[in-house]
């Protein structure tokens, strides 16, 4: 049955009971009014008129209007017959009184009438006595009826108010519960209602949409399980090295290359936490590195070296932080690491034969070049003839091409072997001054062509240095190539040696060349770098290759240099 049915029947019912109730109340007041007018106007009446006729019969034969007054009630009396034998009692007062009227005097009819009225009476009090003996049945039935029906109306109203509030808030209660249970996602949640009322329909409404909600939530669960099924397939097929971590160090997942590089089972691995894995293992050690103490200093360009299969593997490690702002909060909160280990084999591979090549290239044009250089110190011999001027500004172009080409041949052969690691130390002792004599030697017509003096500067106490003399050489001869090259004409290049405590020397070059930007500083030892706008041809690797012939032997490299006064390169090499 609906709610509003229910409600309208309810208060129906309510209203109904009072009706009746009131129309009993109102039938048994008016009988009991009927009853007591009865005995008024039956009884009550009689009484008095048959009071006033003894009164009158007292005073006749004393007063003159006794007889009339007595006449009257007589009258009034015949009107007013109601019970039975009153009628017989009323016609012995009249037909006494009539003989009365001849007689006075006659006082055993005075007698008789006052015996009438006596018998009119007690007959009307006997009346009376039935009368209110039936008024009071009807006031006893009247209780009797009133109570049952105010006993029935109170039953059924309090059925009402127990059943029909409950009837309302039960549902609303039920539905209440389930509207929490799917706040908590428990989409099964169902609610059952009586499915004639209006919370029948609603209950169906709340199914229908729990119904949806489960199935949303389902397909979208397979959704994403299908997502992260493809995403571990990708991972687990990827040549890289992949180890996922949470906030608390704890492995997540390692794909199967990681397992392959690492030689460890995945599962001594997924579910550990990472240093504890490294305990045993030193490439995580390794890996964690950076994650175990993130002040340590980044190398990034640290490349690792792993045999896999029997073969030589290359890797660079990257770290990613995993940081996710969570649904209605606006920071960013941080769940975990990625450890990506990237496979540039092939890379190295591909590097190295470049390396390969650039350095038999190299090496297969030193022979040339030096044949070319010896062709043109031949030509420029007056002995074997003389030239004129157009063909001795020729050969100079040429000689200087050489000479350009020898620089860039010999930095393509140093770097090439620095790359493959064939580069060697030949540390020795040899004499300062050969190393300088050489230098200027090398560098003089360069200079003189641009009216530069090169100075030296040397410590009268320092002759002998224990180092590789080559690379020592070809080192300041590139500091020195480069304050002619970078410097303007008419201007000095300093080459100055000093000692440096009691174990170290200084070699440092001073142009007062153009000088470099100091945001440039940083990066004018990396390879190929060239401060850009410089006009001067060049190949970028002179500094670079310098930086590491100085370090191999121990000693290290610096620039100081300030935009139009000039730059000083020098470097600090151990004395033996
Ligand atoms: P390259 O001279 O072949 O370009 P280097 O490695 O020797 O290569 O030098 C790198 C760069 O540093 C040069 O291109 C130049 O811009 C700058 N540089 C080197 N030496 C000097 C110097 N003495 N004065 C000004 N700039 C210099």
């Amino acid at each position: 049955m609906k709610i509003k049915t229910k409600l309208n029947a309810g208060v129906g019912l309510l209203f109904f009971m009072i009706i009746v109730l009131s129309t009993l109340g109102g039938w048994f007041i008016y009988q009991l009014k009927k009853d007591t007018q009865n005995i008024l106007t039956d009884n009550y009446n009689t009484l008095q008129y048959s009071r006033n006729m003894l009164l009158s019969l007292e005073e006749i034969g004393k007063e003159p209007f006794a007889m009339a007054e007595f006449q009257k009630n007589l009258d009034l009396q015949r009107q007013n017959i109601t019970e039975d034998g009153e009628k017989e009692a009323t016609k012995n007062i009249l037909a006494h009184f009539s003989d009365l009227k001849k007689d006075k005097e006659n006082l055993s009819l005075q007698a008789a009438i006052r015996k009438d009225i006596a018998e009119l009476m007690q007959l009307n009090m006997n009346a009376i006595q039935i009368k209110s003996g039936i008024a009071n049945t009807t006031a006893q039935n009247a209780i009797a009826v009133i109570s049952i029906a105010g006993t029935l109306c109170f039953l059924i109203a309090f059925i009402l108010m127990v059943n029909l509030p409950a009837n309302i808030s039960n549902p609303i209660r039920e539905l209440t519960s389930s509207i929490h249970q799917i706040a908590k996602q428990n989409y099964r949640e169902r609610v059952q209602f009586e499915s004639n009322s209006e919370f029948g329909e609603l209950a169906k409404s709340f199914n229908t949409m729990a119904e949806k909600l489960q199935e949303y939530s389902e397909s979208r669960i397979d959704k994403i399980l299908k997502g992260k099924k493809r995403i571990e397939t990708l991972i687990d097929n990827m040549h890289d090295a992949v180890i996922g971590i949470d906030e608390n160090r704890k492995v997540l997942f390692v794909n199967d290359e990681a397992l392959k590089i690492s030689g460890l089972k995945r599962e001594n691995f997924v579910g550990k936490l990472i240093q504890d894995v490294a305990v045993s293992n030193d490439l995580v050690r390794d890996l964690i590195k950076e994650i175990i103490n993130p002040d340590a200093e980044k190398n990034p360009a640290e490349l690792l070296k792993i045999f896999v299969e029997g073969k030589e593997n290359y890797f660079e490690k990257e770290i990613l932080d995993i940081n996710v702002i969570p649904t209605g909060e606006n920071d960013s909160r941080f769940i975990g690491q990625v450890i990506m280990l990237r496979n540039i084999t092939p890379f190295k591979e591909l590097d190295l034969a470049k390396t390969h090549f650039i350095g038999t290239v190299s090496h297969e044009f030193k022979t040339p070049i030096s044949s070319i250089q010896m062709g043109l110190q031949l030509l420029e011999n007056e002995k074997i003839g003389s030239l004129n001027e157009e063909q001795q500004k020729l050969i100079k172009g040429i000689d200087e091409d050489a000479l350009r080409l020898l620089k860039i041949t010999s930095e393509l052969l140093n770097i090439a072997q620095l790359e493959t690691g064939v580069s060697q130390l030949n540390i020795r002792q040899f004499k300062i001054g050969e190393i300088i004599e050489e230098v200027i030697k090398t560098n003089r017509s360069a200079a003189d062509k641009r009216q530069i003096s090169i100075i030296t500067d040397i410590d009268s106490d320092l002759e002998i240095i224990n180092a590789d003399q080559e690379k020592t050489l070809w080192v300041l001869n590139n500091l020195v190539s480069n304050a002619v090259r970078y410097s303007n004409g008419q201007s000095d290049v300093i080459i100055k040696v000093e000692k440096i405590g009691l174990e170290n020397v200084k070699f440092s070059v001073k142009d007062q060349g153009l000088g470099i930007e100091e945001k440039y500083l940083k990066d004018i030892f990396t390879r190929y770098f060239r401060v850009p706008g410089t006009k001067t041809e060049g190949t970028g690797l002179g500094l670079s290759i310098s930086k590491e012939f100085i370090e191999a032997q121990g000693g290290s490299i610096s620039v100081e240099s300030e935009v139009g006064n000039g730059s000083i390169f020098s470097f600090i090499l151990k004395m033996k």
